[in-house]
């Protein structure tokens, strides 16, 4: 093969041409994985979001092409010592999964925990204007479970202020979400990464004191 005609080269494999033809190479056909003790990985565990240190998992070292020389490349798979499902680490790249953004929140009931963790979820995926239609959805769960109160978003909101459930100043910005809402579905508006983190926090800080600070207060003895 002639250096010179090679026309893309990376981990995933390279392509040249040669004669006139273009030929392709995956990685899978320059590189093997192996199983062999890791140095020790510290990382978020995106499947479990457990902090992790990991020595156990697999090396593919493959050879790519990059100007006159081959270059000897390794890429590692570690698996979490909690939940034991693996992460996808190359050197000078962020690793694969990432963890999903925002914090738990303890004490939830079902379907609440549910909507939340797709809404981390939806956002760790880039599914920004989902994470916000999901978010209205949760809100009117929290306002049935709550307050036992059904119909407009509008009216759920109200009922949630009422119940003294909004803590000062937010309810403006349930307004807000009211409206970005609206946008996202009758505007066909797509929603950008700042407004969905800026929903998840609000989200976040809802839950908690709904449901999580109360469970937090010291029972009083019998
Ligand atoms: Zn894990």
């Amino acid at each position: 093969m002639n250096l010179s005609t090679i026309l893309e080269s990376n981990p995933l494999g390279i392509r040249w041409i040669d004669d006139g033809i273009l030929y392709r190479k995956p990685m899978e056909f320059i590189s093997s994985w192996s199983h062999r003790g890791l140095s020790a990985y510290q990382y978020v565990c995106g499947h479990c979001g457990l902090h992790n240190v990991s020595i156990v998992g697999f090396v593919a070292t493959h050879r790519v092409m990059s100007g006159p020389s081959n270059l000897d490349r390794e890429a590692y798979i570690y698996i979490c010592s909690n939940c034991s499902r693996p992460t996808l680490v190359v050197p000078d790249q962020p690793y694969s999964p990432r963890p999903k953004p925002g914090d738990n929140v303890p004490n939830l009931p079902e379907p609440v925990a549910k909507l939340y963790d797709e809404i981390r979820a939806s956002i760790q995926a880039g599914a920004y204007t989902g994470a916000i239609l999901l978010a209205r959805t949760l809100i009117n769960h929290v306002a049935f479970d709550q307050c036992g109160t059904e119909g407009t978003f509008k009216k759920q909101i109200e009922a949630l202020d009422k119940e003294r459930l909004l803590p000062k100043g937010s309810k403006e910005w349930v307004d807000e979400m009211k409206d970005i809402g609206n946008e996202v579905t009758h505007e066909l508006k797509i929603c950008d990464p700042e407004t969905a983190e800026h929903v998840l926090s609000f989200t976040h800080m809802l839950l908690s004191l709904v449901y999580d600070f109360p469970n937090r207060v010291p029972k009083p003895p019998i």
